[in-house]
């Protein structure tokens, strides 16, 4: 399989002089199989141009796998060129919205209405089929499986697994570790307390072996700290992560906004310090827009 990062960053898209090295686009990977069928995990801004190298080979099929709707990881899709070429088949795939009581599709529709968009869904050109996805149902794509895990985020939020050949992929989408929302005095915490810890086993196990984890770390510790229920890891819950599950390779991504190449280059460096290399530890990598990684 190879991996293609098109967009690193979490909340919002910045590019500018300061994040030329990492790239400021909002979270899309794409993903071929051996076989070169195509799987794209989420649709930010860096769907828009991974769609300028799709010219080649159309019409083409394509499997877009959508982590959660939030603006970062779907803002991508109604510029998505594909979508408006005849004989293209694009398969959306994702969680029920209960929150509106919709699938993809509506949420699709809903952000191409005419006072968002110019071109409204039912325009589309393409062969457009949205799937509904179960958690752990598989979907095959040629030769590969995706699985989905929920994982811990304000809305509903797959992570997913690619598997083929033998190689694995997981993509935590944007990922809190569990907390306890309770006092440890308060009546509940003994028992949220132990659905957390079944909650957390459970995807550990589902991650486990992976050759390549992608994983939100959108904070340092001490941004942490202010930042508690909003959604997102940090470089110290990233890197216990990837050790528990027995990953081999980690990459760090949904880059806060706010931080330069520098900034990051510097947070990076800090959480190797706080975490000197273990036997058995993944490699660790900042994700970068642009980096191709095979496994
Ligand atoms: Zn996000
Ligand atoms: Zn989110």
């Amino acid at each position: 399989m190879k991996i293609r990062f098109w967009g690193v960053r979490g909340s919002i898209a910045c590019p500018g002089p300061q994040t030329i090295k990492y790239g400021g686009n909002t979270t899309c990977i794409e993903i071929r199989t051996d076989e070169n069928d195509l799987i794209i995990l989420d649709a930010g801004t860096g769907i828009f141009p991974l769609s300028h190298t799709l010219f080649g080979e159309l019409p083409l099929t394509c499997h877009i796998f959508i982590t959660h709707t939030h603006w970062d990881h779907i803002q991508g899709l109604p510029f998505f060129i594909p979508t408006f070429i005849p004989g293209n088949t694009v398969r959306l795939h994702g969680a029920f919205d209960p929150i509106n009581n919709g699938d993809l599709r509506e949420v699709l529709s809903r952000q191409m209405e005419y006072c968002y968009f110019p071109v409204r869904e039912a325009e589309l050109q393409a062969n457009m089929h949205y799937v509904t996805l179960r958690e752990r149902q598989t979907i095959q794509v040629g030769s590969a499986r995706v699985t989905n895990i929920f994982m811990n985020h304000p809305v509903l939020n797959f992570g997913y697994r690619v598997e083929c050949r033998g190689k694995s992929v997981f993509f935590t989408g944007d990922h809190e570790p569990m907390t306890n929302v309770y006092d440890i005095e308060d009546d509940g915490f003994p028992e949220y307390q132990t659905l957390m810890d079944q909650k957390h086993q459970s995807i550990t196990e589902f991650i486990r072996g992976v050759d390549v984890l992608i994983a939100d770390t959108s904070y340092t510790p001490e941004e942490y700290k202010t930042k508690k229920g909003w959604g997102h890891g940090t470089f110290d819950t990233s890197i216990h992560l990837g050790r528990e599950t027995g990953a081999k390779h980690l990459f760090f991504t949904h880059h806060e906004p706010t931080r330069s190449d520098a900034a990051l280059e510097k947070v990076f460096q800090e959480a190797m310090e706080r975490h000197p290399r273990q036997p058995g530890d993944p490699v660790y990598h900042l994700a970068r827009e642009g980096l191709i990684f095979e496994v």
